[in-house]
Order: C-alpha cells, then sequence, then structure tokens
C-alpha cells in the first residue's frame, strides 16, 4: 500500500483550490480499505473520502487521511423484462458511465449526463438534473464501515434520499435512519433502469430543443446529446473556470410564505411541488439581492448563472466560504430564507 505525501490537491478540486493532503491512499478494491484499517498508524486515522472533488470546497491542507477513490468497473448484472440492473466501481467518471450505458443498449440515465463527479459520489447528494435524481434509477449500493471495517449493502429506503440530501450528508442518525457522513465508503452502486424507456422530457430547456428539431418522440442517446448542449452552454466549464455547480439548494417555503414573498416580489419565480410546499429558485434570490458578478477575493458569483460560485484565479476555499456566508446574509434579511449549500466543506 503506498501513502503518498504532501499531495497538491488543486487537480483533485473542481474549484481548483489549492491545497495539500497531508496524506493519500489511493483505493482501488474494497481490500484496499481493510488494508488501511489493518495498518496500526494509519487505521487510527480520521479520514475524508474523496471522489472527483466536484462537490467540495477545501478551506485549507487535509489532514485526515485522504482515500482517493480509484475503485473501476462497469457491467450489466442482471436484465429482466422489466429492467437492466447495471453496476459500477465507485471510482468510474460519471458522466462516462452514462455513456457507456446508452451506447451499451441500456438507457435510462440520459437526463444525468455531464454531471461531474464519480459514480461513488453520485448517491452522496442523491444526483439531480432535467427532472430525473438519481433516487428514481437506484437499486443498492455496497459500502465499507471506516470503522469496523465491514462490508454492507444499503437499498435505496436506507439511503434515505432527499432532495439533494442522503444519509451520506449526515453525521448523525436522521429519525428512523443512519448517519453516514465520513464513516463509510461507497464501493459500488447499482442502477435500475426501467423498461420500456421513456423519455423525461418535462423540461422547458427539452421542450424548446424538440421545437427547434421538430423531433417529438427522441431516442435515449437524442436526449443526451441535448442534455449535453445544454448544459455546455449553461454552466461553467470547471477545466475552464473552477466550480462546484450550483452553490446552494433551492429553498422549499410554505404556500402561506410564498404568498407572502409574492405580495413584496411579484416576479419571484416558484414552482408548486406535489407535496404542497413551493419550491424557490435559490439563483434568482442571489440574483435579486445584486449578486451576479460580484467577487471577495478571487471567490465570486459566475456573471451568467447567481448560484453557481467560481473561482476566479487562485481563490481559497475561505473566499469562497466567506462569499457564501454573504450571500446567505442578504438573502436572509431582504427574504427571510436561510440557502443551504449543496457543496460539502472540508
Ligand atoms: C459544473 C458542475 C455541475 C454540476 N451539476 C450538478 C447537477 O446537475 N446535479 C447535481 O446533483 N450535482 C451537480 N454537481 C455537483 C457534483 O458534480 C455532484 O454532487 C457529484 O455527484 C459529486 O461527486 P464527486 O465524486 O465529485 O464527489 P466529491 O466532490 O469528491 O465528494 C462529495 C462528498 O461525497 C463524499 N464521497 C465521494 N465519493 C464517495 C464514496 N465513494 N464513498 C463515500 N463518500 C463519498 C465525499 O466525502 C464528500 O463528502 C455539479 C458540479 C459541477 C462542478
Amino acid at each position: 500500500m503506498l501513502v503518498e505525501k504532501n499531495v497538491p490537491l488543486q487537480p483533485y478540486n473542481t474549484f481548483g483550490i489549492m491545497a495539500r493532503a497531508h496524506a493519500l491512499v489511493r483505493i482501488a478494491d474494497a481490500q484496499d480499505v481493510q488494508r488501511v484499517l489493518a495498518d496500526p498508524e494509519l487505521g487510527a486515522r480520521p479520514k475524508f473520502v474523496l471522489g472527483g472533488g466536484s462537490n467540495i470546497v477545501i478551506t485549507g491542507d487535509v489532514r485526515p487521511l485522504v482515500l482517493k477513490v480509484e475503485i473501476r468497473g462497469r457491467r450489466l448484472v442482471e436484465e429482466t423484462p422489466r429492467a437492466w440492473i447495471v453496476e459500477a466501481g465507485a471510482g468510474e467518471n460519471w458522466h462516462d458511465f452514462v455513456g457507456w450505458t446508452l451506447r451499451s443498449g441500456y438507457p435510462g440515465l440520459e437526463n444525468l449526463a455531464m454531471i461531474p463527479g464519480t459514480v461513488g459520489g453520485s448517491p452522496v447528494q442523491n444526483v439531480g438534473a432535467y427532472g430525473v435524481e438519481m433516487q428514481d434509477r437506484f437499486e443498492s449500493l455496497d459500502a465499507v464501515d471506516l470503522a469496523s471495517g465491514k462490508a454492507f449493502t444499503l437499498d435505496a429506503a436506507q439511503c434515505g434520499f432527499g432532495y439533494r440530501d442522503s444519509v451520506f450528508k449526515h453525521a448523525s442518525a436522521q429519525p428512523g435512519g443512519y448517519g453516514l457522513a465520513g464513516k463509510a465508503l461507497i464501493t459500488h452502486v447499482r442502477f435500475r433502469l426501467p423498461k420500456p424507456w421513456r423519455a423525461v422530457l418535462g423540461y422547458l430547456d427539452l421542450e424548446k430543443k424538440q421545437a427547434e428539431t421538430g423531433i417529438r418522440e427522441p431516442s435515449a442517446l437524442q436526449v443526451y446529446e441535448w442534455i449535453c448542449a445544454i448544459r455546455g452552454a449553461k454552466l461553467p466549464d470547471p477545466r475552464v473556470i473552477g466550480n462546484a455547480g450550483s452553490f446552494f439548494k433551492n429553498p422549499t417555503v410554505t404556500p402561506e410564505q410564498c404568498a407572502d414573498i409574492i405580495a413584496r416580489e411579484p416576479n419571484i419565480v416558484h414552482y408548486p411541488m406535489p407535496d404542497g410546499t413551493v419550491k424557490l429558485a435559490a439563483g434568482w434570490l442571489i440574483d435579486a439581492c445584486g449578486w451576479k458578478g460580484k467577487s471577495v477575493g478571487h471567490a465570486g458569483v459566475y456573471d451568467r448563472q447567481a448560484l453557481v460560485l467560481v473561482n476566479r484565479g487562485g481563490a481559497t476555499g475561505g473566499e469562497v466560504v466567506t462569499l457564501a456566508r454573504a450571500i446567505q446574509t442578504s438573502v436572509y434579511e431582504r427574504f427571510g430564507i436561510r440557502l443551504e449549500p449543496e457543496p460539502v466543506v472540508v
């Protein structure tokens, strides 16, 4: 087992923040985790599990032992009359995995194309985009307990999925469930892709593509290509300008709270949800507070989408966090709404 010392983390986080890991071990399979845990010195150290680094803000050199997940492999586990069950190692690149499922004839993940990061990182915040969430296609996952070394499997209910949420985002147990943040390393994830495949198209951008092209019944590959084009035009490419995608969750409020805000802000962007709550567009709230294009040090608010915080070059994690807090304060003062960040602060 190779323990790398003083490892630069800039290439391993999409914000491009400069920091170092005091020690880093690459995890190629579940046995590598056992080896780390069996080591008297490494086993006792606090640990941080790193996937593709696309949903983290690093605020300084990382002292816990970094376990960089590089578990590979993807396969069809089973085909039934009602579904394809496919599996991937947690270290597989998510977007490449989506492409592989489509090329192999297993459609269903196309709306989630172009989300950066790894397969293992995807259940952590129940990734979602364009009308599909991970939980809609999830079968089960395998993980290793970082204290005991025991392997275990969780189904969707046990993962406690919510909007950009799961048991892997909470350190203490949720009512009726687990709290596994920092306590487990996901090794494999399985997906259930239902048959017959049906396109999920109920998003304005996708409807526009249908209208532009005249294609009313697109194939899964066509939807994938549309998603890639839409996302490429909207979101900053982390290889060009560092970012972690949407920085805040879209908040939900009661219909009464929403009516109260509409009375003051008639143009507010809001979406009624099936459970009776109303979802507000966090980007709109931030923009309304005048943040688009503004900066704190080298961290800024993307000038084409206020929901995305960016590294304008040489930003520290501290600057990103300070900017995020300032935005939270102004949105709270103006709308009485507390914005919750999506990325994990390390
Ligand atoms: C340009 C851009 C666009 C984005 N668009 C979207 C989007 O549309 N929808 C969306 O939901 N997200 C989006 N994201 C956020 C991000 O891509 C996802 O959350 C992604 O799934 C994170 O995976 P990762 O491997 O990079 O995780 P990391 O950033 O490495 O880690 C995030 C958290 O997950 C934990 N973790 C990672 N891997 C494992 C593992 N194997 N076992 C246990 N814990 C683990 C880490 O410890 C950390 O707490 C976007 C990000 C960017 C930069």
